[in-house]
């Protein structure tokens, strides 16, 4: 691998490399090759991607015909570079694929902080979504010959993709109301339906969709009915009937495509992994997702205080006389923005620390967490950075209104916060009846200790307990 620069000690502005900043706790599990690659992949985001990501937005054009038929020729040159480098397809982790470069979740988590700071750097280090997620699902569950055909071109970034499971007829956010129908006739699968917020759908180079329908939708066992095939985009009966844009951006040429399925007719070698194994390949599909999502957003975040502190610093503007540094409120903003993200990075490694140790399942707990808690500390601190830049902020001439677009579909993609909430609040609630005892068992022995020792209490429950209710027997 040549790596053509010349890593310093320091980066230019003056704080220490990515790899000396690996908070403590994580420190043990991360490699020193994942260290030194984490440093490249912060010096290939701050002074190629960043720089490069005001080329992409112009390169793309104004029309929406020409945003969506785009390809910035930039892309394709971020990834010559990424791949001189040795930074790509760092997400497969290494205990589960032999396809990726070799990293854990951990080690890719802290890569993904600082591809979260750019729009170009995801897709220009192959580790963009919904690629990723997709070349998971092919690389865990699909055939030789499925493999070759597409998860091959998506590892060497010639082709993108799409995965299609959210309906506009039905509350998608359980999977199980998923409609769209698969059917087999002969040596083939025949689809009709409708899904939209198809990410990635827009892009000229997306030639695979990954669909989730049902096969068998009379099934007594509603986890059972659904299942996933590959198809090819170009396939006869698909429409692309419009592109959704996110609170006004379009996000071309990437986009959110609703699309219509009429008599789509695959081979039946386009199932993935068996009919009625639907379920338990998106379930496989989502858990590292959310958390390479999470670790973006905090880079996100971070990037946002970076703007927020470059205004704070900024010698033109002194509003009543003064920088906004000056400024009390701004200054206690900018300490609890540094907290939140801090706290919410550690546990983002810390959940992908479980799942390195065992899998997305064995670390449900650990990802709702993160799934609900970051998204909404990335929109506090990037909210803070608009307000401190007045009707910049919210404009185009800052990066934090898009930011923020993109930043609050986290709330919602891969599940709504709710449902997560709802799992992380039942299963918290199921050791309600073993605390129960616990507290029981303390206060009967708590009871027993108070007459040993000849206390008198008003309360048997203590529940009212204040100072001054008690009365001492001479014993004491
Ligand atoms: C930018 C973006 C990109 C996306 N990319 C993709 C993609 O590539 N592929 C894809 O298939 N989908 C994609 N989605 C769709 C996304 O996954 C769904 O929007 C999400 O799962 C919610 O489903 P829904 O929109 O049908 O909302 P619904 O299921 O109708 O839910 C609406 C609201 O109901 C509430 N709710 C839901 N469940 C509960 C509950 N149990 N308790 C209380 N309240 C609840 C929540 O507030 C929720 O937001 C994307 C969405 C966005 C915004």
């Amino acid at each position: 691998m040549s790596v053509p620069y010349d890593l310093l000690k320091n980066t230019p502005n003056g704080h220490l490399p990515a790899s000396a900043r690996v908070p403590a706790i994580a420190r043990p599990f991360v490699s020193e090759r994942a260290l030194k690659t984490l440093d490249i992949v912060e010096k290939f985001v701050e002074e190629e991607c960043i720089p490069a990501d005001a080329v992409f937005t112009r390169q793309i054009g104004e029309t929406p015909v020409e945003r969506f038929e785009a390809h910035p020729s930039i892309i394709e040159d971020l990834k010559t570079k990424a791949k001189q480098l040795g930074i790509w397809n760092m997400f497969l982790p290494k205990n589960h694929f032999t396809e990726g470069a070799g990293f854990s979740n951990l080690e890719y988590g802290l890569m993904a902080e600082y591809l979260g700071k750019s729009i170009t750097a995801s897709e220009a280090t192959n580790c963009a979504a919904p690629d990723t997620g997709n070349m998971e699902v092919l690389a865990k569950y699909g055939t030789e010959a499925q493999k070759r055909k597409w998860l091959d071109p998506l590892l060497e970034g010639k082709i993108r993709s799409a995965f299609l499971m959210t309906e506009p007829q039905v509350a998608s956010s359980d999977a199980t109301n998923i409609e769209m129908s698969i059917r087999r006739e002969g040596n083939e699968y025949v689809l009709n339906g409708q899904k939209w917020w198809s990410s990635g759908a827009g892009d000229l180079r997306c030639k695979i969709y990954i669909v989730l329908g049902k096969t068998d939708p009379n099934n007594t066992n509603k986890y059972a009915q659904q299942s996933v095939v590959l198809v090819p985009n170009d396939t006869p009966g698909i429409t692309i009937h419009r592109m959704l844009s996110v609170m006004g951006f379009d996000d071309a040429p990437h986009g959110h495509g609703h699309i219509s399925f009429d008599n789509v007719r695959v081979p039946a070698e386009n199932m993935v992994l068996g009919e009625g194994k639907g379920f338990e390949i998106i379930q496989g599909r989502l858990g590292p997702g959310r958390i390479h999502h999470a670790m973006r957003s905090v880079g996100a975040a971070e990037k946002a205080l970076e703007w927020f502190l470059a205004r704070l610093n900024d010698p033109r503007k002194t509003p009543f006389g003064e920088q906004l540094h000056k400024h009390g409120i701004m200054i206690e903003r900018v300490a609890k923005s540094r907290i939140e993200i801090d706290a919410a990075r550690l546990m983002v490694l810390n959940a992908a620390i479980k799942i390195d140790e065992s899998n997305a399942k064995g670390a449900l707990k650990e990802i709702a967490e993160v799934k609900v808690l970051v998204p909404t500390m990335n929109l506090t601190v990037i909210d803070r950075a608009i307000q401190a830049y007045g009707g910049a902020g919210v404009c185009q001439d800052t990066p934090l209104a898009q930011m923020y677009a993109l930043g609050r579909t986290m709330r919602i993609v891969d599940g709504p916060d709710e449902v997560h909430v709802l799992q992380l609040g039942k299963n918290e609630n199921k050791k309600g009846p073993a605390h129960k005892a616990r507290i029981d068992a303390q206060i009967k022995r708590g009871q027993e200790l108070l007459g040993q020792y000849g206390i008198e209490v008003s309360d048997p429950l203590q529940i009212n307990r204040v100072s001054g209710q008690t009365s001492k027997k001479s014993k004491l």
